[in-house]
């Protein structure tokens, strides 16, 4: 009953199971403070629940122009930026779209496209490069990537290269904190997506926001649903500008940890490291699954992603608390 395309397509999922250290979906090992949550609660009781959310999000967009240094007609918010892709996607992909994608990246993108109509043209990277390629594209083309790139954590080396071919780039920074980038100059080809998920340790409350010129915000605007995020998840991500100490103090933990992490991995002979700049490190063993199966066994739930394209026996842990990253590590190093 459903179209061919969605037919033939698999629902995204990951795999769940009970375990005291979840180390598989890249959030923050830290729940935001409780004086954080007590002020949200106070801010939220303040307002009429009755009504209808702001349209567009504004006091969050205002304070979000605020802090990057764009204006408020930059921005739009959705629950999740996963929202605001679907909107970009449906705004620039149509039939027959030639869509440029990495191939291993970030699955929805490809799901997305498909359901738009779009082409996908896959463009292969190297995982232990830590770079991620520059695609040939023309100006009919639509580029979607992440940087750093989920799931191996390699970055782009420039944005300009993709710019410079003319196409529009929808450019995913999901991660873009833990490689200390920075928002690059917008223009009305160029589609930066960022989100409260990872790096603000909101990923409970849905919040993702993109910017981009006014001119292109307002044709992304007519496909978004109005009102998609509550006055809750808008509250806490403009509480969450307030407090940016809480994040920036968990980014500098989370790279520092990485780095440790990644040169303990490096030296277990049976694993290659792949370098990442995000908050998870991607990894090959020689038999993924069991090592997988064995740290479930110890209470660790890490991420399976041998069934991507090109990542054969490659498991993936997101950097958790320092406790977790040595259990992790002494849990690793016995097993493989
Ligand atoms: N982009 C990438 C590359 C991701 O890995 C994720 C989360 N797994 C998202 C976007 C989703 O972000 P959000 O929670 O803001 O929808």
């Amino acid at each position: 009953m459903s179209r061919a395309v969605v037919a033939a397509m698999v629902a995204y999922t990951l795999e769940l199971r009970e375990a005291g250290m979840k180390l598989n979906q890249n959030e923050s090992p830290f729940d935001v403070p409780a004086d954080f949550k007590r002020a949200l609660f106070d801010r939220v009781a303040e307002r009429p629940w009755n009504r209808y959310p702001d349209f567009e999000s504004t006091p969050l967009r205002e304070a979000l122009a605020r802090e990057y240094g764009l204006a408020p007609e930059n921005i739009l918010t959705g629950n999740g930026s996963n929202e605001l892709l679907a909107a970009a996607i449906g705004t620039f992909v149509g039939p027959g779209t030639e869509v440029i994608v990495p191939r291993p990246t970030f699955t929805l993108y490809e799901k997305l496209v498909t359901v738009a109509g779009g082409t996908v043209i896959p463009l292969e990277l190297d995982p232990r490069s830590g770079i991620l390629p520059v695609p040939k594209a023309t100006p009919n083309s639509v580029i979607i990537l992440c940087s750093p790139n989920n799931p191996t954590g390699g970055v782009l080396a420039s944005l300009e290269p993709l710019l410079e071919t003319g196409a529009i780039v929808l450019y995913d920074r999901a991660y873009g904190d833990f490689a200390f980038d920075s928002l690059p100059p917008l223009n009305d080809r160029l589609v930066v997506f960022s989100t409260f998920s990872k790096a603000w340790g909101l990923a409970g409350l849905r919040v993702g926001w993109l910017a981009t010129t006014a001119t292109t915000a307002r044709e992304i605007r007519k496909v978004k649903l109005p009102y998609s995020l509550n006055i809750v998840s808008e509250t806490a991500a403009v509480l969450a500008l307030e407090r940016r100490d809480v994040r920036d103090r968990f980014v500098t933990l989370v790279a520092s940890e990485r780095e440790r992490m990644a040169a303990m991995m490096r030296q277990i002979e049976s694993i290659e490291v792949f370098p990442s700049q995000a908050n998870f490190i991607a990894f090959r063993t020689r038999a993924s699954r069991p090592i997988f199966e064995a740290l479930c066994a110890r209470g660790i739930l890490i991420r399976d992603i041998s069934s991507y394209p090109g990542l054969t026996n490659c498991l993936r842990v997101s950097v958790g608390s320092p406790a977790e990253n040595d259990a992790f590590l002494a849990a690793l190093e016995e097993i493989a």
